[in-house]
């Protein structure tokens, strides 16, 4: 069973918007009811790394690949995987560009996984490799 959600004596179910993390569209709200000090929930959270509908679409289309850094940002983000902290840019590309811009000893990974986590700066190099874009990939900063 689910907590029940204990409702703020100022605020109510005390509501926030959460906001999708790859897009930064507001994809669903959170009820925070009451919270340490009775404090408003902000206007809009991140909820987490999952992706909102229209950007698990979008990743459909090909091989998703996730900027990361491995020391965690100021703002005090979590990891989304150990020791990997998600940056937010992402792209979606086609398995004709992982052929041509991966070795043969990590290809097939990153197609069996449909995806890979990949340093920022490589992600950064691959994006500007694919403008003008080929037919399925799209970057994402
Ligand atoms: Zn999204």
């Amino acid at each position: 069973m689910p907590k029940s959600i204990k409702m703020s004596p100022k605020h109510g179910l005390n509501p926030a918007m959460t906001k999708c993390f790859w897009c930064g569209k507001e994809d669903g709200i959170a009820l925070m009811g009451r919270l340490p000090h009775d404090e408003k929930a902000p206007d809009t959270i991140i909820a987490g790394y999952a992706p909102c509908k229209e950007c698990q679409e979008h990743r459909k289309e090909g091989i998703t690949l996730i900027g990361v850094l491995t020391e965690q940002p100021a703002d005090g983000r979590p990891a989304i995987a150990e020791g990997l902290y998600p940056t937010g840019s992402w792209a979606v590309i086609s398995e004709h560009a992982v052929n041509r811009l991966f070795t043969p000893d990590v290809r097939k990974s990153i197609l069996d996984a449909k995806g890979a986590m990949i340093p920022e700066n490589i992600l950064k190099n691959i994006s500007s490799h694919i403008t003008p874009k080929e037919e399925g990939d799209t970057a994402h900063e």
